[in-house]
């Protein structure tokens, strides 16, 4: 053999006698086939086999079971980013024609998502009130298709009634989907309280080192996953199995981080309640706060996102305060072990009236670092603001 062709020629053999406790990363496009039979037929165990790097690698697979357990789901597709994820199950179930309803308290990609680009197939979005609960029926047509909820809400916290909802959409024979990225599966089991998908942008809690974006989507039906991955294959989507390494990397201390970001988060929400500069502290496992019993009966436990509304209604205030913190660095995104604060103008602008004015809000990401050190930060801050 000529040492051009040794130097492709690589064996990779399964190492005998090793054993380790972490994953091997598998790579590949191409997927090897037995013979020219097999080859020409490589596409029939589409669904669940290998065939190409783009149906997947062992390593992807162990990601999406690992996080089907998690939620209670028997499928797990991959997506992107969280908003890929999103995006998947809008390509994968709505057609022109088709209505969707999108809770008003949405992360704000999510209604572009289908505002924007799915207007663009003829879809129509509406928006509705977090609050709807049951009061969904009297929204739902012949033509909708999909309810979207998120829970808590993005910026400011609502927390919706999925069981409600859930049943309102099943009995018209809709399909329910739920954004479930702040409680965590660990923290709210979705596909349980009635949601037919359970989204997940992996990049905060579960990737859980502000260093990769990744979003899942599950599912207990294994026709839904079917049409998800032939969506995911029409898009061209995948993910690389180096981010699914760190994924499956995160997942392992994704319950003691959690146990960290809730009882920090806690503390933090608890002091800044009592502040007289503090309006409201929007944190739904804060006792007495707006949709706590909601949390309470849906929920397990919580996460570290909050936010607050200062007293000031003033932009360059709430800016001052801002500007001034230490310990929180400026930022979006959220669940990584820093501490992050964002601030957002309009928050709680809405296409239905609620209960959220359009205020400036400021919305933390409550990290991993003693909540002593949290608190002293954000006391000096606020000290900023005139009484
Ligand atoms: C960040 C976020 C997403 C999107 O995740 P990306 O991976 O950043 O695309 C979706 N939903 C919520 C609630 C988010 O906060």
């Amino acid at each position: 053999m000529h040492r051009d062709t040794r130097i492709v020629h690589d064996d990779i053999a399964v190492p005998e006698g090793f054993a380790s406790l972490s994953r091997p990363t598998h790579r590949a496009s191409t997927i090897l086939s037995p013979n020219a039979e097999a080859f020409s037929r490589r596409r029939e165990d589409f669904f669940h086999g290998y065939w190409y790097g783009l149906s997947g690698t062992p390593t992807h697979y162990a990601l999406m079971g690992r996080l089907a357990e998690l939620e209670g789901a028997s499928h797990c597709m991959l997506a992107p980013s969280g908003l890929g994820a999103i995006n998947l199950v809008n390509q994968a179930f709505l057609r022109a024609g088709d209505h969707v309803l999108v809770t008003d308290s949405a992360y704000g990609p999510t209604r572009s998502n289908l505002v924007a680009l799915m207007g663009r197939y003829g879809i129509e979005a509406e928006f509705y009130d977090p609050g709807i609960g049951a009061g969904i029926a009297a929204l739902l047509r012949p033509a909708t298709r999909l309810v979207w909820l998120e829970s808590p809400g993005s910026l400011t916290m609502e927390v919706q009634d999925l069981p409600a909802i859930a049943a309102a959409a099943h009995a018209h024979g809709a399909l329910v989907a739920i954004d479930n990225t702040w409680a965590t599966p660990v923290h709210c089991a979705a596909l349980a309280l009635g949601a037919d998908f359970s989204v997940q942008a992996l990049t905060k809690y579960i990737g859980g080192h502000a260093d990769l974006l990744m979003g899942s989507v599950c599912v207990r039906d294994v026709a839904l996953y079917e049409q998800l991955k032939l969506s995911a294959d029409w898009l061209g989507n995948n993910v690389s199995p180096d981010d699914c390494s760190q994924v499956l990397k995160g997942l392992l201390t994704l319950g003691v981080r959690l146990e960290r970001h809730e009882r920090n988060a806690l503390r933090v929400a608890q002091w800044l309640q009592q502040q007289p500069a503090v309006a409201e502290v929007l944190y739904p496992a804060l006792p007495g706060s707006a949709g706590h019993a909601l949390w309470q009966r849906d929920f397990t436990g919580s996460s570290g996102l909050l936010s607050i509304v200062l007293r000031t209604e003033s932009w360059a205030q709430t800016c001052a305060f801002v500007d001034r913190l230490q310990c929180f660095a400026i930022g979006a995104s959220w669940g990584g072990p820093q501490s992050l604060v964002g601030v957002y103008r309009n928050a709680g602008e809405r296409a239905v009236p609620g209960r959220h004015a359009a205020r400036p809000l400021v919305r933390l990401s409550i990290g991993l670092e003693s909540a002593d050190d949290l608190i002293d930060d954000l006391a000096r801050a606020l000290s900023v603001l005139a009484p």
